[in-house]
């Protein structure tokens, strides 16, 4: 069942959206060569928690931190850790959630530690832009399938692959809402986008295989083949306007 938001409850997501993309912010400045990854979740926390929100995904089925952070060939679910240290040329994704008077943002971005690799940054480029290829096709009446088909063809001409164990999703009351939002799929199919949905839109970029696996602890997501992976993402709300972006604020 896909939940509509009226004008108030789209007014709460765009502060839950602030507050996430504003955590995330936050979070790129803590991020250098020596800082653990524990102690980003804790600058993550912090920050919602100053702005009288929640962290979303503490506790979210289990999960034992603040935030998501994975590095390298970690693709999503990294769990911080005051073992893990970064080191110049780690890619560092940061996946944050911020629930505000009952509604929520989801938004994920990929930082470089110091200098990295040329191939990291073009990873990191082409994966921010192959989200802004997909809002360029967001618009009421688009349809599931254009999101996906947008994605996916801009990062395969960069040799990449997307994910597609994991998908987007509708994001509000909850994290996880209808519809999924997959990174791949075929123009003019799939549900189709009308005002009062809002989204997640989340490309996973692999460098090489789009084959994943999860680890022991139950969470943190690898690439198969060890190669390299990049992760961005915001909410967005389909208005009468065209897509507005709920959780950028930089
Ligand atoms: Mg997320
Ligand atoms: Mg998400």
């Amino acid at each position: 069942m896909i939940r509509l938001k009226n004008e108030s409850q789209l007014a709460l997501m765009r502060d839950a959206g602030r507050i996430t993309g504003e955590a995330i912010l936050a979070a790129g400045e803590a991020i250098k060569p020596g800082a653990t990854t524990a102690h980003i979740d804790k600058v993550i926390k912090a920050y919602i928690e100053k702005c009288g929100a929640h962290p979303t995904f503490l506790g979210y089925g289990g999960f034992p931190a603040s935030a998501c952070v994975s590095v390298n060939d970690e693709v999503i679910h990294g769990i911080p850790s005051h073992e893990r240290v970064l080191v110049e040329g780690d890619i560092v994704k940061i996946d944050v959630g911020a629930t505000y008077r009952g509604y929520t943002g989801d938004s994920a971005r990929t930082f470089p530690v110091g200098k990295v690799s040329p191939e990291a940054e073009q990873l990191i480029r082409v994966t921010r832009e192959s989200f802004y290829e997909a809002l360029a096709v967001i618009r009421e009446g688009a349809r599931v399938g254009d999101i996906g088909n947008a994605v996916d063809s801009y990062c395969r001409r960069f040799g990449y692959s997307v994910v597609r164990r994991y998908v987007g999703h509708g994001v509000g009351a909850e994290l996880h809402e209808d519809p999924e939002i997959p990174n791949f799929g075929r123009a003019g199919h799939g549900i189709r986008l009308i005002r009062g949905m809002t989204i997640a839109v989340e490309p996973m970029v692999n460098i090489g295989t789009h084959e994943v696996y999860e680890m022991p602890d139950g969470w943190t997501v690898r690439t198969k083949d060890g190669s390299l992976s990049a992760h961005y993402e915001h909410t967005i709300a389909i208005t009468e306007n065209g897509p507005e972006l709920l959780t950028k604020v930089d």
